[in-house]
C-alpha cells in the first residue's frame, strides 16, 4: 500500500538525510561503535547537513520547519543505518528541541538556538536516576535557592549522549518532599557549570552512542537557565513525551525494516539442500509474517504522526505506537537472525548488531509494560494510586 502521510519536501529532505548517511555514517560507524562515542566533527557535518536545525526557526540560524514530518523522515533513514544514530541524533532533534522552542524566553533562544542548529552543541536530557527510572516522581536530584541561581545535588544515570554534552535539560526537585510533583527543569551548560561524568557505560548494544552517569555535587546553575516555571517541570516532561514515544516508534519500523530487506537479499543468496533458503515454504511464511506486521504497524504509526501534525496525538495513541512498533522490530529481527543461522550470531554481520540494538527500544522512553499501563488506564478499568507517577503519567 502506498504511503500518503509523506510530501514531496519530506521525500526531498528524505534525500539529503540519506546522502548524510551514506556518505558520512557508514563510512564510520565501525569506529564510532569501536569507541562508543560519535565524534564531534560528525556531530558539526551533521549540522552542515541541516539534520540538526531543520526545525530551528530560520532567526535563530536554523531551517525554519514547523513540521514532524522532517523529523519521521530522518529519524527512519538514520536507524535504516542504525538505530543508535537515531537515538544520539534523536535526543537533539525529537526529544531536547521541543523544550529549547517551547519553554525558552527570547534571551534563551538567543543563546543556544544558533550553536544547536549548527551542530556545535551536543544535548542530554537527564531525567534518570539510580533509584528512579519508570517512577520518574521518585528522583531525589535536588534545586537548592541559592541568591541569584540553583545549586544542584543528585546523580542521573543512563543518560543518552551524556559524556559529551553541552547543554543537559536536568529534572530536579526543588522541594525535598519525595511525595512532591514538584519538579523544576535546569539548562545545564557544562562549560560553565561542570558536571561529574562517569565513562561511557558498556551496554549490549547502540555501542556508538555515549550513555553515561552524571554526578551533580554542589552544581551551581543560574536562574536565566531555569526551563519555563519553577517547580513545572512533570508537566512539562508529560507534555512531550507523545513526540518522544513517537519519535522511538518511527524509528523502531525504520530499523526492522532495513533488517527485512537485508533478510530478503540474504535467504536468496544463501542455499541448502541445493536450493535457496528462501525458496524453502517456512522461509516464505516467516518472511510474509514479518512483512505483514510492519506494515500493519506502519500504518498505525503513519496515522499518529498525521495526528501529530494536526495537534491531536494523545498520549495513550503514542503509547499504543511505542508498544506495538518496539515489539514488531524486536520479533522481526529475531526472525531475521534466525533466518541468517549461526552467520545471524556472529558480530560482523549487521543483523547481529541490529538484534541487540533493538533489545532496548523496549525499555528506554518508558517500557513496554510503563505503555501497556497508560493505554490500560483509558480503559476505564481500577488504577492503584499508588502508580500515578509512572514516566508517562497522563
Ligand atoms: C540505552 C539507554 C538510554 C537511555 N537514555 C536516557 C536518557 O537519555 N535520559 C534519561 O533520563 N533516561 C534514559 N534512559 C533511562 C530509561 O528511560 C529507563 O531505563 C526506563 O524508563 C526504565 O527505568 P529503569 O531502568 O529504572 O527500570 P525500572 O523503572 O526499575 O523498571 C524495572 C521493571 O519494572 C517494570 N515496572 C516499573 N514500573 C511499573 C509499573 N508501574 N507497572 C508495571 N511494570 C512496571 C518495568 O517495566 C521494568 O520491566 C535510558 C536507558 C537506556 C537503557
Amino acid at each position: 500500500m502506498r504511503r500518503t502521510v509523506f510530501e514531496p519536501e519530506h521525500e526531498s529532505y528524505r534525500q539529503v538525510v540519506r546522502e548524510f548517511v551514506n556518505r558520512h555514517l557508514a563510512a564510520q560507524i565501525d569506529r564510532h561503535r569501536r569507541e562508543h562515542s560519535i565524534d564531534r566533527q560528525t556531530w558539526r557535518t551533521a549540522g552542515e547537513f541541516g539534520l540538526l536545525g531543520f526545525f530551528v526557526p530560520e532567526d535563530y540560524g536554523g531551517g525554519g520547519a514547523t513540521d514532524f514530518r522532517f523529523n519521521a523522515v530522518q529519524g527512519e533513514e538514520l536507524s535504516r543505518l542504525s538505530y543508535g544514530y537515531a537515538s544520539a541524533f534523536g535526543i537533539n532533534t525529537d526529544i531536547v528541541a521541543p523544550y529549547l522552542l517551547e519553554l525558552t524566553t527570547e534571551e534563551q533562544k538567543q543563546r543556544w538556538l544558533p550553536a544547536f542548529a549548527a551542530g556545535e552543541t551536543i544535548a542530554s536530557i537527564a531525567i534518570t536516576e539510580p533509584g528512579a527510572g519508570s517512577d520518574v516522581l521518585g528522583i531525589r536530584t535536588t534545586a537548592a535557592r541559592d541568591g541569584s541561581g540553583w545549586i544542584l545535588n543528585g546523580a542521573k544515570t543512563f543518560i543518552t549522549n551524556g559524556s559529551s554534552a553541552d547543554l543537559i535539560i536536568v529534572a530536579a526537585k526543588s522541594e525535598k518532599d519525595k511525595a512532591s510533583r514538584s519538579i523544576s527543569l535546569f539548562v545545564v551548560e557544562t562549560a560553565v557549570s561542570p558536571v561529574g561524568r562517569g565513562p561511557s557505560l558498556q551496554k549490549v548494544g547502540q555501542t556508538e552512542v555515549e550513555t553515561s552517569e552524571l554526578f551533580f555535587d554542589n552544581v551551581y546553575v543560574d536562574a536565566a537557565n531555569l526551563l519555563g516555571e519553577p517547580g513545572a517541570g512533570f508537566g512539562y516532561m508529560v507534555e512531550r513525551l507523545a513526540q518522544e514515544r513517537l519519535s522511538c516508534a518511527i524509528a523502531s519500523l525504520g530499523h526492522a525494516r532495513a533488517a527485512l530487506d537485508e533478510t530478503i537479499e540474504y535467504v536468496r543468496q544463501r542455499s541448502a539442500f541445493g536450493q535457496p533458503i528462501g525458496s524453502f515454504q517456512a522461509s516464505r511464511f516467516r518472511l510474509a509474517e514479518c512483512q505483514t506486521m510492519l506494515d500493519v504497524a506502519t500504518a498505525w504509526v503513519d496515522r499518529c504522526i498525521d495526528a501529530h501534525v494536526g495537534g491531536e496525538l494523545t498520549p495513550v495513541d503514542a503509547a499504543k505506537a511505542k508498544l506495538a512498533a518496539t515489539e514488531v522490530q524486536n520479533k522481526v529481527i529475531d526472525h531475521c537472525l534466525q533466518l541468517h543461522g549461526g552467520y545471524g550470531y556472529m558480530q560482523e554481520y549487521r543483523i547481529a548488531q541490529a538484534w541487540q540494538d533493538a533489545r532496548v527500544t523496549r525499555i528506554f522512553g518508558g517500557t513496554s509494560e510503563v505503555m501497556r499501563e497508560i493505554i490500560g488506564r483509558s480503559l476505564s478499568l481500577s488504577t492503584q494510586p499508588s502508580q500515578k507517577g509512572v514516566r508517562d503519567a497522563s
